[in-house]
């Protein structure tokens, strides 16, 4: 397994976490290096040696299970001096050839197996994905017999990876025969090409088509690539057509996907299409709470109040600044307040301090382009009143959380797909046009502080 995505992952929390000064002495110098099941930290001498294992292993180690799946051991080695550096460097070669089991060189093949964490009992359920829910439970529990395909959309760290995999979860766990794949769309698309290249399709088709349960993540980034989807209408056909479920996700909604053929979105929508919308203030808790009743020292419920007020985009950022303000708490030896919380946060209340409203772009770009408000909201569509509101909504676009639909909103009802025509038309005009570009700049720039 490569180290890179590890170590990278630890130096920027600690780099955060800690005085610059401190981080350049410890953690900076460490190198981090994965064999099989076994994280090897190397420090340049004993000294920073012993501060690594008594202040920042447990968290280290703790930031690694993800990448194991499951607590690693750990080795720890001070770096050998210049002169025996040279024999150090041949080491890895030398261990990974002998190693009977290279997973460094294993661990980037398309995998299949299913995250058994990922179950329905730590799925928490509201208003904002019951539909979802109940689909992908009923789908499980009856696979083949109900809604196929499941299709279930929305966006980012909402939970579909999550759903997809309790589901598999449950159907091996009622019926450990069955054949299942978990797949990424994305490592669906380098199996085709593996497949094409090695000549080993009929392999690849005969594998797929003899599944029982076919869970397909992420389906969008199959679009503009054709031969990746007439293989996937196929397997899919065929799947369906022998009463063994699909389950599929997205970020959009089916017909919304471009790039993907139509026959094969509309195949899509045969069976059953549920979206999963982000949680509401309190399915935030509840899933905070849930997420740290396992911890020796839960969070209490104002705690949660104040994390879900502030942290709204998805649930995937909410469990980071719990783990966030967890790590604090357990580096600097206190317990978890409002108070901790906020410190643990600041860098996220700060941003948020300083986000960029809708009404503050529609009146700065009204201003600049000497427009009125009510005639850059209005349907008027001559260039000079069109062109200014559509920068707008690409600067909303850019600079606001909101989404498609809401922007449209915010700019006299209009519809998402003009917001998207916006958004791509000044995209394309910036390119070709300097003064646009120019004053789209200056605008950006201005909005930003
Ligand atoms: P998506 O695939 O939609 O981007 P994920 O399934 O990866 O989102 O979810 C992001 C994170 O949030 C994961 O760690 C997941 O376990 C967690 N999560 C998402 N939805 C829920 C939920 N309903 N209850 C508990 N945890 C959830
Ligand atoms: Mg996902």
């Amino acid at each position: 397994m490569p180290s890179n995505g590890l170590s990278s992952s630890c130096q920027q929390f600690f780099k955060d976490l800690l005085p610059l000064q401190q981080y350049n002495s410890w953690i900076k110098p460490l190198v981090f290096e994965v064999v099989g099941n076994r994280l090897i930290l190397t420090a340049p001498n004993s000294f920073t040696l012993r501060i690594i294992q008594e202040r920042f292993l447990s968290e280290i180690t703790k930031r690694a299970i993800p990448f194991f799946q499951t607590s690693p051991e750990v080795e720890l080695r001070i770096e050998k001096h210049p002169t025996q550096k040279q024999t150090q460097k041949s080491i890895p070669n030398s261990t990974l050839k002998e190693s009977p089991a290279p997973v460094a060189v294993k661990a980037p093949k398309i995998t299949n197996k299913l995250n058994s964490q990922l179950t329905f009992e730590t799925f928490v359920t509201g208003k904002a994905n019951q539909l979802a829910h109940a689909a992908g439970l009923q789908v499980a529990e009856t696979p083949g017999m109900t809604y196929n395909p499941l299709f279930i959309y929305g966006g980012v760290g909402l939970g579909k990876t999550h759903l997809l995999q309790s589901i598999g979860n449950l159907v091996a766990k009622e019926n450990p025969q069955a054949k299942i794949s978990y797949i990424h769309a994305t490592n669906y698309v380098s199996g085709v090409v593996k497949a094409f290249q090695t000549k080993s399709f009929d392999e690849f088709k005969q594998h797929y088509n003899s599944l029982d349960l076919l869970l397909i993540d992420d389906i969008q980034f199959i679009a503009d690539k054709p031969g990746t989807q007439q293989e996937f209408f196929y397997t899919l056909n065929s799947l369906i057509d022998t009463h063994k479920q699909v389950v599929i996700t997205c970020d959009t909604f089916p017909k919304e996907i471009t790039g993907i053929e139509p026959r094969l979105t509309s195949r899509f929508t045969c069976g059953l299409t549920v979206a999963i919308e982000p949680p509401g203030l309190e399915m935030r808790v509840a899933i905070l709470l849930q997420k740290s009743a396992n911890n020796s020292t839960p969070i209490t419920e104002d705690v949660a109040f104040f994390i879900a007020k502030h942290v709204r985009s998805n649930i995937r950022e909410l469990e980071g600044a719990l783990n966030r303000i967890e790590a604090y708490a357990r580096f600097h030896k206190r317990s978890i307040t409002i108070d901790l919380a906020k410190e643990a946060l600041r860098d996220l209340l700060a941003a948020q301090n300083k986000q960029v409203t809708i009404e503050n772009i529609q009146k700065t770009v009204a201003d600049f382009y000497r427009l009125k408000m009510v005639d850059l909201l209005s349907k008027k569509r001559t260039r000079v009143i069109a062109r200014p509101r559509q920068i707008a909504m690409s600067l909303a676009r850019e600079l606001t959380q909101l989404s498609l639909p809401e922007i449209g909103n915010a700019f006299g009802g209009r519809d998402h797909t003009t917001v998207l025509h916006a958004c791509k038309t000044i995209e394309l005009l910036r390119n070709s046009d300097n003064v646009i570009e120019a004053d789209f700049n200056l605008l950006h720039q201005t909005l930003r502080g």
